[in-house]
């Protein structure tokens, strides 16, 4: 019988943050496929955990994944584990989750800490709809295709960035959209962690003096939805209220997620809703 596939979610800063289910999982298995094996050697060593290591890296997936689908399929138990954080989010393991998928190996996940999330959760956005956009291309036409595209996009915007790059791109999202509000999470769990909630406009000023250094989230402010781009009046928008709440939830909850899809303004919706019931 083929072995398992566990996806590991292991911290992006505080090891304190491993779960004890990720250190479990860890012993237990045959192998880890590791993105750079001394970057987890350290984390195995910190829970004195010694294992054979296969790495696997964005260079080198073809072949070795298939080297770990054949310990797969010959019955071992394998664990994929990256840098920081979930595999397969910007980071390897996509791949190999869908080379279990065609070979009918099971994967289980044991999942840990993101950066998007856990920036996402503290940036004080709207956090009830997202786009996650990872990693922005360095060509420029590339990059530009890519912004413009979603410059009508209400829902809030999640990007990964390098420290050396972060001028540049804040300068680019500026040029696209304008001055939003933007939150920079910097060094999530650890020691300078760091929550700017601010605007574009301010960051850019900020980090004329300033030097970029360590990890950072950058979530961005949707779109606002423009009143001709409104597709329901506004008896439909409140009847919508009222069949959320009907449903269960909160009127003034309903009120504000309808305010959201519609662009209708809460207190509008939330009187309108309370005159019909
Ligand atoms: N798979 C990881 C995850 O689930 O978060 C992301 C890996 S990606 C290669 C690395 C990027 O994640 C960094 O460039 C940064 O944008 C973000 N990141 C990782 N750790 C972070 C932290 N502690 N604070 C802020 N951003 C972090």
């Amino acid at each position: 019988m083929a072995g398992i596939l566990y996806v590991v979610g292991t911290p992006i800063g505080n090891l304190e943050d491993m779960s004890v289910r990720a250190v479990r999982t860890l012993q237990e298995v045959d192998f880890i496929a590791a993105e750079d094996t001394r970057v987890t050697l350290k984390l195995l060593n910190h829970f004195s955990i010694k294992k054979p290591m296969i790495s696997y890296h964005d260079h080198n997936i073809r072949e070795k994944g298939e080297a770990i689908i054949a310990k797969l399929l010959a019955g071992e138990n394998g664990a994929i584990v990256t840098d920081a954080g979930m595999p397969c989010i910007s980071d390897p393991g996509e791949d190999l989750v869908r080379l279990c998928a065609q070979n009918d190996i099971i994967t289980r996940v044991v999942p840990g800490p993101s950066a998007a999330i856990s920036a996402l959760a503290l940036s004080g956005l709207n956090t009830s709809k997202f786009v996650f956009e990872g990693f922005l291309t360095t060509n420029k036409s590339g990059r530009y295709e890519n912004l413009e595209a979603l410059k009508t996009e209400t829902r809030t915007l999640i990007f990964y960035e390098a420290p050396h790059k972060l001028r540049d791109t804040l300068n680019d999202l500026y040029k696209v959209f304008g001055d939003r509000k933007i939150t920079l999470a910097r060094e999530l769990t650890k020691i300078h962690e760091e929550i700017e909630r601010t605007t574009l406009s301010e960051a850019i000023s900020e980090y004329q003096e300033r030097i970029p250094k360590g990890e950072y989230v950058l979530i961005l402010e949707g779109a606002e939805q423009e009143a001709g781009e409104v597709k329901f009046t506004i008896e439909q928008a409140i009847e919508l209220v009222l069949t959320l709440s009907a449903k269960g939830t909160p009127l003034s909850m309903a009120a504000k997620d309808v305010a959201r899809q519609t662009g209708y303004k809460k207190g509008d919706l939330y009187k309108g809703a309370i005159e019909q019931q």
